[in-house]
């Protein structure tokens, strides 16, 4: 098995134009490397990110995709926790159990991966694809949007052999991301009231956390208003949307709640509705918490909203140590105490990914999962 596999995949060949499906060479997994048979993959908002809205052009070719699961292939040498059949999930943070990160509880940050240095451009000089004689990048050191991926063992968590990998797959990065904001960043307490703005799958995972950790009220916050419906499921209890109001949304939220939201989670990726969100907190004790992704503008607020005691914070995949948290993730969702299947409004294969990104440009969807090599 250890050769190069030929094998579909979705390559994005330079920022605002559509994904084209080609055949890629990947290569075999080197040392400390698993190559992946990936099953499913959600797309997520920062796949579309890197494509259309960063402002930075590198990191192209590129096999996008992070939201991915799937079987062991083949280990490279010195791989000794995985074997070829493992369920598996590509982990865009590695956890290498080793670094300063890893081994302090404060923090889901690892200095071993590719995140480390590139945030910029959210992938790596070093990949295993090739594709008519250039090399593809692995954007965020996953590219699930490929039949066959190459992850380093730091960077994949073993999982549930029963788990259901058209599902599970969410966990690699948006529920995860949102669900995680609210109970390890924000820290929701019980009887407190919350704010969500944004109603994809982050924030309705974020909906989700704050029900979890026993939140009375939970406004959910969308310039869209039929994600309303959904985030009732979730357990919101109110629903504002700013393009309705003659006030701002932060002076809105405020009087409904006599001062302010206790927490307060930006999943939008926009630095005017994280400023919204820090001023929809109470004085005193309020926390916002920063999930939404961007990197193009400085965000500002007044001193004073800190000075008077809001926190204002941010959230990467929900701070949970990756290859540690995903798999309990898992058996909680086998075990019915997280919801995943409501999230997913639309199944469709690989091929279809560029169906998939237009739903979620244009607000149609919550998450899709493509099918890559089914089952
Ligand atoms: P999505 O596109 O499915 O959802 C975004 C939602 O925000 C939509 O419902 C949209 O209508 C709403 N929105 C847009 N502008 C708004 C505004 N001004 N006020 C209120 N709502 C508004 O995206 P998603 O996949 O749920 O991702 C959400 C964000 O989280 C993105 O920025 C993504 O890059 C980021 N993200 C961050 C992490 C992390 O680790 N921090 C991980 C995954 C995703
Ligand atoms: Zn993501």
């Amino acid at each position: 098995s250890q050769s190069v596999i030929k094998c579909r995949a979705a390559v994005a060949w330079e920022p605002n134009k559509p994904l084209v499906m080609e055949e890629i060479e990947v290569a075999p997994p080197g040392a400390h490397e698993i190559r992946i048979k990936v099953v499913a993959t959600g797309l997520c908002h920062t796949d579309l990110y890197h494509l259309f809205e960063s402002k930075k052009k590198e990191g192209f070719p590129a096999v996008l995709g992070h939201e991915g699961a799937g079987i062991v292939e083949s280990v490279g040498p010195g791989v000794t926790k995985f074997k070829p059949g493992d369920k598996v999930i590509p982990l865009f943070i590695s956890q290498c159990g080793e670094c300063k990160f890893c081994r302090n509880p404060k923090t889901n940050l690892c200095e071993k991966g590719w995140s480390n240095e590139r945030y910029d451009v959210m992938s790596d000089d070093m990949s295993s694809f090739t594709c008519k004689g250039k090399t593809i990048l692995q954007f965020m050191g996953t590219s699930t949007f490929s039949e066959y991926t190459v992850v380093n063992e730091i960077a994949v968590a073993k999982i549930h052999d029963s788990a259901p990998l058209d599902k599970v797959c969410l966990l690699g990065c948006g529920i995860s991301t949102g669900y995680g904001a609210a109970v390890n960043t924000a820290k929701v307490e019980p009887g407190s009231t919350c704010a969500v703005f944004g109603l994809g799958a982050v924030g309705l995972a974020a909906v989700m956390g704050c029900k979890a950790a026993g939140a009375s009220r939970i406004i959910a916050v969308d310039i869209n208003s039929d994600k309303f419906e959904k985030a009732k499921v979730f357990g919101a209890t109110d629903f504002v949307n700013p393009t309705e109001l003659s006030k701002p949304v932060s002076q809105v939220l405020a009087e409904m709640t006599n001062g302010g939201v206790d927490f307060a989670l930006e999943c939008v990726g926009n630095v005017g509705v994280m400023r919204s969100a820090l001023e929809s907190c109470t004085k005193g004790w309020g926390v916002s918490v920063l999930v939404g992704w961007t990197d193009m503008y400085d965000f500002s607020a007044r001193p004073i909203q800190l000075i008077t005691g809001r926190t204002w914070k941010g959230s990467l995949f929900g701070g949970f140590k990756s290859k540690d948290g995903v798999p309990k993730l898992v058996d909680e969702y086998m075990a019915q105490k997280l919801k995943l299947d409501d999230f997913i409004t639309h199944t469709m294969p690989l091929h279809q990914i560029n169906d998939a990104i237009e739903l979620m440009k244009h607000g149609k969807c919550i998450r899709t999962i493509l099918n890559v090599c089914p089952e």
